[in-house]
C-alpha cells in the first residue's frame, strides 16, 4: 500500500493509473479536489478495491496521521500542490499554504508514523516528494543544464513555494532521519492536463478558433517530458533511490515556446484542418509574464546512470499521443473548462 497525495491532478492521476496498471499494490489517494483535481481522470478505477479515494487537504495533519495509522503504507508520494505559475503571480497565498505549510504538515505526520515503525516496515518506508526544475531559477542560452548540485534560485511565488517545500524535505532527512527522496522534473505534457497549461491550452484554443497567447516573443525555452516517462522515473526512484537523495528528471528535449506552438498547429492542420486557414494564424503575442524565466534545462545523468532510467517517448510521438487524446476527449475538456465538474464535486462533497 502506498499513500499518494494530489492523485486526482494531471501527473498524480497518470501516476495512479500507471501504478495500478503495473501491479496490484493498492493506493490511498488523498486529494483536496481543487479546480485542478478531477476524479473523472480516475473513472476507469471506479469500483476497483485497489484504489481508495479520500477527499482531504494535505495540511490536515490529524487526518493524515489517522490514514497512516490505519493503512500502514510503505511510502508517501507527494504530488499535491498548487502548480500554475500565472495563478501564483495573481494569488500567491494558496501556494504558500499548500506547497509549504501543507508539505510541512505531511512531513510531520510522516515523521511521527516513521518513528513508530520497526523491522522491515521501518527499513522500507520512503517519503517521495515531487518537485520541479523551476526551483533552480533561469539559465542563459549557453549555460549547462541544471544538475542536482545547482543552487536554488526560484523566481516566481510558485517556484519559491516548491523550493521551500524541497528544503523542508531535505531538513527532515538530515535532522530526523526521515528516508526522503526528492525528484525535480521539467515541464510535463500528456493526457489529463488542465487546459491552462501551454500544450493543452494551445490545442483547446486552436480547435475553438480562439487566439493562442504567447508570452513576449515566444523565445523562452523549456525542457519537455511525456508524463508517462515522469511516472516511470518516479517509480524507479521509489524502488531504488538512495534515502536523502535528489534526482532530476527530464527529457533533454528543449524547445522554445513559439516552436512548440507552431509544431502543434502544424499537427492539428494535419489531423483536423480548419476551413478558416492554418491554425498558426491564431498566434497572439501578449505582454510577457513578470519575472518570466528565460530557459530551463535538466541534466538527468544521475537518474540515468545510478538507476538506469530512460524516457520511452520521443517528443514527436508524445505530442501525437497527446493531441490524439485531446481530440478524442472533447467532453473532458469542456467539463473542466465550463465548471460543470466543480458543480459535481459540490454535489458529492458539499463544497467545491
Ligand atoms: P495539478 O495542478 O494538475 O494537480 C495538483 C493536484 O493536487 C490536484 O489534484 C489538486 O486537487 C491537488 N491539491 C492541491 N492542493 C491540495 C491540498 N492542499 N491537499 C490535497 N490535494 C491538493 O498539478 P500537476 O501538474 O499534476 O503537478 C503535480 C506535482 O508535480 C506538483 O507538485 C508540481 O509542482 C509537480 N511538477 C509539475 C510539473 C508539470 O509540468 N505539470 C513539472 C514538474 C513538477
Amino acid at each position: 500500500m502506498i499513500l499518494v497525495t494530489g492523485g486526482a491532478g494531471f501527473i498524480g492521476a497518470n501516476f495512479v493509473l500507471d501504478w495500478l496498471a503495473q501491479h496490484d499494490e493498492p493506493v490511498i489517494n488523498l486529494d483536496k479536489l481543487t479546480y485542478a483535481g478531477n476524479l473523472e481522470n480516475l473513472a476507469t478505477l471506479e469500483g476497483d478495491p485497489r484504489h481508495v479515494f479520500v477527499k482531504a487537504d494535505i495540511g490536515d495533519q490529524a487526518l493524515v496521521e489517522r490514514l497512516l495509522a490505519e493503512h500502514r503504507p510503505r511510502a508517501v508520494v507527494n504530488f499535491a500542490a498548487e502548480s500554475h505559475v500565472d495563478r501564483s503571480i495573481h494569488g500567491p497565498s494558496e501556494f504558500v499554504t499548500t506547497n509549504v505549510v501543507g508539505t510541512f504538515a505531511l512531513l510531520e505526520a510522516a515523521r511521527g508514523y516513521h518513528a513508530g515503525l520497526t523491522g522491515a516496515e521501518l527499513d522500507g518506508f520512503r517519503f517521495l516528494h515531487i518537485s520541479t526544475d523551476e526551483v533552480y531559477g533561469s539559465l542563459a542560452a549557453d549555460d549547462p543544464a541544471f544538475t542536482e548540485a545547482h543552487a536554488y534560485q526560484p523566481n516566481s511565488p510558485y517556484s519559491a513555494s516548491k523550493a521551500g517545500a524541497d528544503h523542508l524535505v531535505r531538513a527532515y532527512h538530515h535532522t530526523y532521519g526521515l528516508p526522503t527522496l526528492t525528484t525535480n522534473c521539467s515541464n510535463n505534457y500528456g493526457p489529463y492536463q488542465f487546459p491552462e497549461k501551454l500544450i493543452p491550452l494551445v490545442i483547446h484554443n486552436a480547435l475553438a478558433g480562439r487566439p493562442l497567447p504567447i508570452y513576449g516573443d515566444g523565445s523562452n525555452v523549456r525542457d519537455w517530458l511525456y508524463v508517462g516517462d515522469h511516472c516511470s522515473g518516479i517509480r524507479r526512484v521509489l524502488e531504488a533511490g538512495r534515502p536523502g537523495a535528489v534526482y532530476n528528471i527530464g527529457g533533454e528535449n528543449e524547445w522554445t515556446n513559439i516552436a512548440i506552438v507552431r509544431h502543434i498547429c502544424a499537427r492539428l492542420d494535419a489531423h483536423r484542418p480548419d476551413p478558416a486557414g492554418p491554425y498558426d494564424r491564431l498566434i497572439d503575442f501578449v505582454t510577457d509574464r513578470p519575472g518570466h524565466d528565460r530557459r530551463y534545462a535538466i541534466d538527468a545523468t544521475r537518474l540515468r546512470e545510478e538507476l538506469g532510467w530512460r524516457p520511452a517517448e520521443d517528443f514527436a510521438s508524445g505530442i501525437e499521443r497527446t493531441i490524439a487524446w485531446y481530440l478524442e476527449h472533447p467532453d473532458w475538456v469542456n467539463r473542466v473548462v465550463s465548471g460543470a465538474y466543480r458543480e459535481w464535486v459540490a454535489q458529492q462533497y458539499g463544497d467545491a
